[in-house]
């Protein structure tokens, strides 16, 4: 599909409103110009069909001519529409009221009153495009045309007028009701498939029917894998027709099954009124489905009698989550303990929500030089890995709460943290993630955390995923030259996971880099870590400090600060500790950490 820039589509917008607004959502000049350039070909072609099978007709050499005019009309109509303005359409409305009149008063008699339908295409177009108030100047312009016309044409009482009038009324009252319909059905533009307010909608109803009918309700939430690489690496109008195709697959597969809709971004949703195993034997289907090589992950929910529809949406959520995180291409059945978005925010409103440091330490002597902050979701005896909500997070928007709540914790507790004698503060990297990052107030609001927690803005160090970095959106980059501008540093995490383009990160506000704990782990004795080897020299390129991540052996900490790297953190010094312990295992006052078992 090819992408009408923003701007065009906005300026085209503002022509619309500035000379006569159009009734439709989405309709632009072009698209009106376009329409009537078709329906004055379409007109041409019924008066040529008039003419060749009516021989007695009266004129018809007038009237070939006519088509002609009316051929050359659409021609030089399409030839113009990038030119288009609303306004002229009023013009070329009056151009064929015009011609058909003239038309049917040369044709007359009979053969007249059968022409005259062709005013019935001029009405329903206005009346399909236009608002109510324009739509009546252009059906009395029609009403006018036909009364003209008729009257000329002759053999036309009162009331055979009226008619016609109620006739015309009726059909464009109808146009009318269909086109709000259509307006309105809540349709996804890209999938052609009911849209997430629909989808709700369907949910909802269906939650609503288990009362009366005791029929169980599913909702599958199915997500397009890796559809963010596609549109980073192949371009949005390749992930825009993977989801079409895919949608267009799985309207085929389930046929009249369910109600399938898009969910929005790289999600689908479909309800359906089945148990369990009838369910995933739909969604197996769909797996296989998919256009190849590409997978789609489903998370499966069975909802019961009483259910709230957004606990149905949570759950579902979290086993799409669940799903994903199993292996890609793979369902996930919602189980009671799983996490949810709503779950998130009890943790975070009862204090379950915990923020730990794992230490970051200076290769050439084993000086913790500060730590980063890990959020701890405390469940039962253990924690709730952050890669089980985070994406959950991440997509309900409730990583925004999640985050500022960290950053606040952080900022407090490395306030408090004991400084080593005569050496830098320790700092705090605290990780921003891009729904965070996209707010236009978050710099404004790691400002205000600074103040509220007496923490300089040079201990504070904010980390942003690499691919993050790459997509550059205004706010982005707006935030970070702000962060830049209160002292803060910022840290590229994952550094060599996001296929970014040097040249782009070059022009960014960086301070650090932070090598992806994958490229550490290939790092063994006796193996040529090449790939290691190859990202540390594309850091160094950058010319910023490297911290290399996911640190477990000795011989990796030789080997990366051989190869130039200042700083690094992993299980070989410390996993993620609470503050408070981490403040005692600086222990000793040169904050060197013993190495832990
Ligand atoms: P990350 O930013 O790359 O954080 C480092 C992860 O590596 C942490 O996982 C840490 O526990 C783990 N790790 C540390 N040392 C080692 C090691 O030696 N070996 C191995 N294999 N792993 C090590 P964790 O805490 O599970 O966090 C996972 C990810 O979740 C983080 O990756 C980060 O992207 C995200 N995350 C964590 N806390 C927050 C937060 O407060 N906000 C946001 N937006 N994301 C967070
Ligand atoms: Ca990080
Ligand atoms: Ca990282």
């Amino acid at each position: 599909m090819r992408r009408v820039p923003a701007d065009l589509l906005r300026g085209a917008a503002l022509e619309a409103r500035d000379v006569f607004t159009t009734s439709r959502p989405g309709v632009t000049a072009e698209v009106i110009n376009r329409t009537s350039a078709v329906l004055f070909v379409v007109g041409a072609a019924v008066v040529l069909v008039g003419a060749l099978v009516r021989p007695d007709l009266p004129h018809r050499e007038l009237l070939v001519g006519f088509a002609a005019a009316g051929c050359a009309t659409g021609a030089a109509l399409h030839a113009a529409r990038r030119q288009a303005r609303v306004w002229h359409f009023h013009l070329t409305q009056l151009l064929a009221i015009g011609m058909i009149t003239t038309g049917v008063v040369l044709v007359g008699g009979t053969h007249g009153w059968a022409d005259a339908w062709l005013f019935a295409v001029v009405a329903a177009e206005s009346v399909f495009f236009f608002p109510a108030a324009a739509a009546a100047v252009h059906l009395v312009t029609v009403l006018a045309g036909v009364l003209l016309a008729l009257g000329a044409a002759g053999g036309a009482a009162l009331g055979d007028l009226v008619v016609v009038g109620c006739v015309l009324a009726a059909l464009s009252g109808t146009v009318r009701a269909l086109a709000r319909a259509t307006e309105t059905a809540g349709i996804d533009p890209l999938t052609r498939l009911p849209d997430r307010t629909a989808t709700t909608g369907h949910l909802e109803r269906a939650l609503a029917s288990i009362q009366h009918t005791g029929a169980p309700v599913v909702l599958v939430l199915l997500g397009m894998d890796h559809l963010q690489t596609t549109n980073q690496r192949e371009g949005h109008a390749a992930g825009d027709a993977l989801l079409r195709a895919t949608a267009a697959a799985w309207r085929a597969r389930l046929g009249r099954v369910g109600v399938l809709g898009r969910w929005g971004g790289d999600q689908f949703a479909l309800v359906l009124h089945a148990d369990v195993d009838a369910a995933w034997e739909v969604v197996e289907g769909l797996h296989a489905a998919v256009p190849e090589p590409r997978t789609a992950s489903a998370g499966v929910v069975l909802a019961e009698l009483g259910d709230e529809l957004q606990d149905v949406i949570d759950r579902a959520e979290g086993a799409l989550a669940a799903a994903k995180r199993q292996r890609r291409g793979s369902s996930h059945l919602w189980t009671p303990g799983l996490p949810t978005v709503r779950g998130l925010y009890e943790a975070l409103a009862d204090g379950s929500v915990e923020v730990h440091y794992q230490p970051v330490v200076r290769l050439s002597d084993g000086v913790t030089t500060g730590a980063e902050a890990l959020v701890r979701w405390r469940r039962g005896d253990g924690f709730v890995p952050p890669a089980d909500f985070l994406p959950q997070a991440e997509a309900s928007g409730a990583v925004v709460q999640l985050g500022r709540y960290v950053l606040e914790r952080a900022c407090r507790d490395a306030a408090s943290w004991p400084q080593p004698p005569g050496a830098a503060p320790l700092t705090v990297a605290v990780n921003a993630s891009g729904p965070e990052l996209a707010e236009d107030d978050y710099a404004a609001w790691v400002v205000s955390a600074l103040h509220r927690s007496g923490l300089p803005g040079e201990r504070l160090v904010v980390e942003v995923v690499e691919g993050l970095l790459d997509e550059q959106s205004d706010a982005v980059v707006a935030n970070l030259h702000a962060l830049r501008a209160a002292g803060v540093r910022i840290a590229v995490d994952d550094f060599g996971t996001g296929w970014s383009s040097l040249a782009r990160l070059g022009r960014l506000p960086l301070d650090l880099l932070k090598v992806d704990r994958s490229f550490v782990a290939d790092v063994e004795p006796g193996k040529e870590a090449l790939l290691c080897a190859g990202v540390v020299a594309l850091a160094h390129a950058l010319d910023l400090a490297i911290v290399a991540e996911g640190v477990e052996t000795e011989h990796q900490a030789a080997w990366l600060a051989a190869l130039g790297c200042e700083e690094g953190q992993g299980w070989l010094w410390a996993p993620a500790l609470t503050s408070s312990a981490f403040s005692e295992r600086l222990g000793d006052g040169a904050h060197r950490l013993a190495a832990s078992a």
